[in-house]
């Protein structure tokens, strides 16, 4: 298996079970030789999310699932959302809120109060959330505020204990191909973080651009589901998803590879 996907993240789970790992939450217990924090960032779909969960599930590996409060690909607050993150509750995953700063300057003073309310507002709206958060899509500014700022009462996923003090590696762009992967996972020889954003597994496209095109169709379809409750809408596709639609994925992936892929 060398590229990205499901059958290749069971592998990585079944590397990570081989060397005993713990797969800690991020509050609470503390840190021991196998604690392995296992982190997913939901940056567009949380049905990628849950897809994601039930590998987790079926290996009896846990892992926390960081939801965002503003994004503009799903809504937190929607019955189908609800749902969803019942889902990630039921196959035993932990949440955790994924703060994004938006057009925030880096330099903003008022970052750990903007995390609190944040987080405040997630709370209320997903009951199983722990007090845990981590950035989302930070910049190298704002990487290096994270790394110190404590935020009474929540534990920080981006703070030096979790992310410069243990072993950190992320599949940001992609960069580790799956064989690197599964040298990483074997060779771990005390505590460390391991993030893995469900799109890259679940999609499972070759390059990133390719897997954000299944992830902008997939957002796309899940915003068509508030279009049924129009009836002219609902009396012409009846429940069924536009061809327009279903064909979005391949055009975009398309377009995307005339752009050069990453
Ligand atoms: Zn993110």
């Amino acid at each position: 298996v060398s590229e990205y996907s499901p059958r290749a993240y069971r592998q990585l789970l079944a590397a990570l079970k081989d060397r005993e790992t713990h797969f800690a939450g991020f509050g609470g217990e503390s840190m021991t030789p196998t604690s392995v924090y296992l982190r997913h960032d939901v940056d567009f779909s949380l049905e990628f999310a849950v897809a994601l969960a039930e590998i987790n599930h079926d290996e009896g590996v846990s892992a926390t699932f960081f939801v965002l409060l503003r994004s503009h690909a799903y809504n937190l607050a929607s019955p189908r959302s609800g749902e969803l993150l019942e889902r990630l509750n039921a196959l035993g995953q932990r949440l955790g809120f994924h703060y994004s700063h938006g057009r925030l300057a880096d330099e903003d003073e008022s970052l750990g109060r903007r995390v609190a309310d944040d987080f405040g507002i997630t709370a209320d709206l997903v009951p199983a959330l722990e007090p845990v958060w981590c950035v989302h899509t930070p910049s190298p500014t704002l990487l290096q505020r994270c790394l110190e700022l404590q935020v009474p009462g929540l534990t920080n996923a981006h703070s030096a204990a979790f992310l410069r003090d243990v072993p950190y590696y992320s599949d940001a762009n992609m960069r580790y191909s799956v064989p690197t992967w599964l040298s990483i996972a074997s060779n771990l020889d005390g505590p460390a973080q391991l993030l893995f954003h469900p799109v890259y597994w679940i999609a499972a496209q070759p390059g990133v651009l390719a897997n954000l095109a299944v992830a902008a169709a997939s957002a796309s379809r899940e915003a068509l589901r508030e279009m049924e409750l129009n009836y002219h809408w609902h009396a012409r596709f009846n429940g069924s998803v536009p061809i327009a639609v279903s064909r979005l994925a391949d055009s975009l992936s398309a377009e995307a590879q005339t752009r050069g892929d990453g």
